[in-house]
C-alpha cells in the first residue's frame, strides 16, 4: 500500500463517486475506498421504490480494477490518528493517508420505545422487507416521510395492506409545502393506505405499534422511517468540528485541512448558513467537488439542492431550500401537475416544489433550479403564467 494514498471512509454513493472522480481529475496515486457494508457499492433510492429488484450497483470489481481503485469491503474505519495521518480499521490494520475523505453517510434514528421496529436504509433492509410485501400481509410504517411513503406505495402495488402513522398533521412535513403533501396524501388514501395523521407513537415492537391516543395497530412488520442522523462518531472522536454533521467549508475541508467530508454526513455552507442534505444528487455533486478540492481546486461549492421522490405514478421534485418565504406562487403544469415557487422578501427565488405524474414538472423544476442558482429577483406573475417559458426568465437574467 502506498504511503501517500487518498483514503475514503464510507463506500456509499458519495465515497464511491469521489474515488472515481479523483481518477477523472487525473490523480494517479493510490486511492483506497473502505466500506463497512459487505457488498459492492449500490444505490439506495431504488430500495424503497422497488424493494424486490436486485441491487443497482454503483461500481463492481471490473470497474474498480479498471480505475485502479483499491476497494476494501466489510470493514469499518474505527479511528483516525491525525498526528500520524493514519486510520485504524476494525480488523486491526492501519492505513496511512495523504488526504482523507469522510463519506460515512447517515443512519436511521429510532426514538426510545421504538427499538423493536425495523429501520430501512440498507440493501439487507430491503431484502428483509420485500418478502412481507404481498397480499394478505400488513405493513405498518411509522413516519410519513418520503422513504416510508415510497415503501407504502411499493407495498400497496404488491398487494399488501398498509398503515402509515405520522406525528405531524400532514405527510412529509420536512420536505414539501402542505399543498403538495395533500396531493400525495389523497393518492395514498385513494390507493387504500390507512393514514393516522397527527398521531404520535409511544412504542413499537416488530409487529405492533402503540399510538399516543392509546390505540394499537398490529401488522406483520413495523418499519420506522422517522429520519436519519449523520454518522459523525469517527470525526468527533478525532476532534473534528461537528454540528448536525461534520462541519466543512465551501471546499468540503473539515477543521483539519487534510481531512474532507461530503455527502449525508457533512454540514456545509449554503447561502449564509450551514445545512446538511440527504439527497442522492447532492452526494454525487459533493463527491465531485470534494475530489477536485482534495487535488487543490479552490472553487467554492454552490450547487442548488435538488431532490425527488416517486410514489405510485407521482413524482415530486424540490429544488432549493425552504427559507423565510415572503411569497408563494403556483404554476399549473397541465394534467393536475403544479409547481409552488417560493420567493424571499426581495423576490429572489429560493425554492420550487412540484408534483405530477411522470415527468410533468421535471423541465420547469430544472429551469427553476437554474433561476435559484442565479440568486436574482424574478417576476412572480411570470412564474405563475404557464404561457411564459421559464427559459425566457433565465435569459432575462443573462
Ligand atoms: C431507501 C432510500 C431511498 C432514497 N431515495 C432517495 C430519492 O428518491 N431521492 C434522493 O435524492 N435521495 C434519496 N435517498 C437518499 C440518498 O440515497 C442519500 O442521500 C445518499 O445515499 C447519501 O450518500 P452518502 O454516500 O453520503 O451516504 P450513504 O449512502 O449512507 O453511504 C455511507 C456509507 O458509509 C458506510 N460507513 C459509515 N461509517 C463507516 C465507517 N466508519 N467505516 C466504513 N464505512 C462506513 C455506511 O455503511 C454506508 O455504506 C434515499 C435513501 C434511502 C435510504
Amino acid at each position: 500500500m502506498s504511503t501517500s494514498a487518498i483514503v475514503i471512509a464510507g463506500a456509499g454513493e458519495c465515497g464511491t463517486r469521489a474515488a472515481f472522480a479523483l481518477r477523472e481529475h487525473g490523480y494517479q496515486g493510490a486511492v483506497i475506498l473502505i466500506g463497512e457494508e459487505p457488498h459492492f457499492p449500490y444505490e439506495r433510492p431504488p430500495l424503497s421504490k422497488s424493494p424486490g429488484a436486485g441491487p443497482k450497483t454503483v461500481a463492481d470489481r471490473e470497474k474498480f480494477q479498471a480505475a485502479g481503485i483499491e476497494f476494501l469491503s466489510g470493514v469499518c474505519v474505527r479511528t483516525i490518528d491525525r498526528a500520524a495521518r493514519e486510520i485504524g480499521l476494525g480488523d486491526g490494520r492501519t492505513i496511512p493517508y495523504h488526504k482523507l475523505l469522510l463519506a460515512t453517510g447517515a443512519a436511521p434514528k429510532l426514538f426510545p420505545g421504538m427499538e423493536g421496529a425495523r429501520t430501512f436504509r440498507a440493501l439487507g433492509d430491503a431484502q428483509a422487507v420485500h418478502g412481507q410485501l404481498a397480499p394478505g400481509r400488513h405493513l405498518v410504517v411509522v413516519g410519513g416521510g418520503f422513504i416510508g411513503l415510497e415503501l407504502a406505495a411499493a407495498a400497496r402495488i404488491a398487494g399488501a395492506d398498509v398503515t402509515v402513522v405520522e406525528a405531524a398533521d400532514r405527510l412529509m412535513p420536512r420536505i414539501v409545502p402542505a399543498e403538495i403533501a395533500a396531493i400525495a396524501e389523497a393518492e395514498h388514501r385513494d390507493k387504500g393506505v390507512s393514514l393516522f395523521l397527527g398521531t404520535g407513537v409511544v412504542s413499537a415492537t416488530e409487529r405492533q405499534v402503540t399510538l399516543s391516543d392509546g390505540r394499537m395497530v398490529e401488522g406483520d412488520l413495523v418499519v420506522a422511517g422517522v429520519g436519519v442522523a449523520p454518522n459523525t462518531a469517527l470525526a468527533e472522536a478525532a476532534g473534528l468540528a461537528v454540528d448536525n454533521g461534520i462541519v466543512v467549508d465551501g471546499c468540503f475541508a473539515t477543521s483539519d485541512p487534510d481531512i474532507f467530508a461530503a455527502g449525508d454526513c457533512c454540514s456545509f455552507p449554503y447561502r449564509g448558513r450551514n445545512v446538511r442534505l440527504e439527497s442522492w444528487r447532492a452526494a454525487r455533486d459533493q463527491a465531485d467537488h470534494a475530489a477536485a478540492a482534495i487535488l487543490g481546486a479552490e472553487e467554492l461549492y454552490a450547487a442548488v439542492p435538488w431532490f425527488w421522490s416517486d410514489q405510485y405514478g407521482l413524482t415530486l421534485q424540490v429544488a432549493g431550500l425552504p427559507a423565510p418565504v415572503a411569497r408563494t406562487t403556483r404554476r399549473a403544469c397541465g394534467n393536475g401537475a403544479f409547481i409552488l415557487f417560493e420567493q424571499d422578501a426581495d423576490g429572489v427565488l429560493v425554492a420550487a416544489s412540484g408534483i405530477g405524474t411522470g415527468n410533468a414538472v421535471a423541465k420547469d423544476i430544472r429551469l427553476a433550479e437554474m433561476l435559484i442558482g442565479k440568486g436574482v429577483p424574478v417576476e412572480a406573475d411570470a412564474l405563475a403564467d404557464p404561457a411564459v417559458n421559464l427559459k425566457k426568465l433565465l435569459r432575462g437574467q443573462e
